[in-house]
């Protein structure tokens, strides 16, 4: 196995680190020197594709289109004799079908009707579509002046993708898209990465699994739903370990079985300060594990760490217990990491602009996270308000947001109309 840095090492790479007070950007950072993509990597076939990540660049077998071919149902003809003053009389000598070619001599003063997708008869390079042609019998077309140059409606070989290029680079994601151009090569199978194996938990005494009566003080475990689904979202193959009671042995249990079979752990409960519980003691018995307080909110606690076990080594995410704030760190922080470890190289997509609707009240230190909903005004411009009530175990907030609100660390309180950013749920 390479060797890994201790997260000591990583800290001190970092200019400034304050475990105590550590800003969303510094985890961030962080957490890019602990986490490194994983290097297995299979063959699948193009519809179990979907969701996954090259592992290599895909070159190209054959020219995209693979011959030069029309572009709409017209008349095939060669567009030297063609003038911005005078009408082009031809003769219609055969006719082109897609995948039936037409394979006679055209010559001068001819052409040939041809349907979209059929190729383009030998010596012709312009296609005149059907609707602007005047027919003035079967054998004679008539162009008009004016509207037509040289290789119009006309697709070129290879002009979606040339053989021998990339049509996708490593690290991409397959879309649906990439998945429908990687069949337009005709390959059958694409190499991706394995899929990233995720155990995940929920603690604490007080947690509830669905078919368990309520009692007193004991609420439903929610976080496993959310993280179950934002998992899938990602691609995850998932290994759901339930609720795990606050006792020693049952955790220890639990954090080795995770460590035996998952790349990452995702655990949430039991990591704020004065818990009075045994997860951050097993965290830290059975791995390198650091606990912060993140500069934000919600989220404040996460543990963050590795968990090694024989020659397999997981990265660990203590997420905090609360609903929100197990969103919110997930999507901010484990959903970077993670992508990271499937070898993903793709681009996230920029936060919008939206002009508050609200006066949303913060200070300068911490970075916040605000439930809102996006819509546009009568000028047309992006405002976004808040869903109301921001508490941290709202679940019902990040039902109704349709996007967070960012305010960013430096930041102080946004006043009505000033632009704030959003990221997109
Ligand atoms: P903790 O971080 O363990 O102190 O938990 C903070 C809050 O989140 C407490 O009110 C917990 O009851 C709640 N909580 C912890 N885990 C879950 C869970 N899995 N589902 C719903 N609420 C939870
Ligand atoms: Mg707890």
């Amino acid at each position: 196995m390479t060797h890994l840095p201790s997260l000591a090492d990583i800290a001190a790479q970092l200019e400034t680190y304050d475990p105590q007070a550590l800003p969303a950007n510094e985890v961030l950072n962080f957490l890019d020197h602990l986490v490194s993509p994983v290097q297995d990597q299979e063959s699948v076939d193009i519809f179990a594709a979907l969701g996954r990540v090259t592992a290599q660049d895909v070159i190209s077998p054959i020219n995209v289109p693979p011959h030069d071919n029309s572009a709409m149902d017209g008349f095939a003809f060669d567009s030297a004799p063609l003038s911005d003053s005078q009408t082009l009389s031809l003769k219609v000598v055969g006719t082109a079908l897609a995948g039936k070619a037409w394979t006679g001599t055209v010559n001068a003063g001819e052409c040939v009707k041809i349907m979209t997708g059929a190729i383009m008869p030998s010596g012709l390079n312009t296609v005149a579509p059907q609707e602007l042609c005047q027919i003035k019998s079967n054998e004679v077309i008539e162009i008009p002046a004016g509207l037509l140059k040289a290789g119009d409606n006309r697709r070129l070989c290879g002009e979606d993708i040339m053989q021998g290029q990339a049509a996708l680079l490593k690290g991409a994601l397959i879309t649906p898209a990439a998945a429908g151009l990687l069949a337009s090569l005709g390959v059958p199978h694409v190499s991706v990465v394995r899929r990233l194996k995720v155990a995940y938990f929920s603690t604490g005494d007080e947690i509830l699994s669905l078919g368990e009566a309520l009692r007193e003080g004991a609420v439903y475990d929610s976080n496993r739903y959310t993280v179950h689904g934002m998992l899938q979202a990602l691609g995850c193959e998932m290994i759901d370990m339930g609720v795990v009671k606050d006792d020693p042995d049952l955790l220890e249990q639990a954090f080795n079985k995770a460590a035996e079979q998952a790349d990452a752990i995702i655990t949430s409960g039991g990591v704020s300060v004065g818990e009075a519980d045994f997860t951050k003691a097993m965290m830290k018995k059975l791995g390198d594990v650091v606990f912060w307080k993140i500069a934000m909110r919600p989220g404040r606690p996460m543990a963050v760490g590795r968990i090694q076990k024989g020659q397999r080594s997981a990265v660990l995410f203590g997420l905090p217990g609360n609903p929100v704030a197990v969103m919110v760190t997930f999507l901010a922080f484990v959903k970077p990491a993670l992508l990271k470890m499937m070898g993903s190289t793709a681009t996230p997509l920029p936060m919008l602009r939206a002009k508050t609707q609200e006066v949303l009240r913060k200070k300068p230190g911490r970075t916040e996270y605000q439930r809102g909903i996006v819509s546009r005004n009568a000028q047309g411009e992006l405002q976004v308000m808040t869903t109301g009530n921001q508490g941290s175990g709202v679940l019902s907030s990040m039902v109704q947001a349709n996007g967070l609100i960012v305010l960013s660390h430096q930041q102080g309180t946004a006043q009505l109309g000033d632009w704030v950013d959003v990221l997109v749920l």
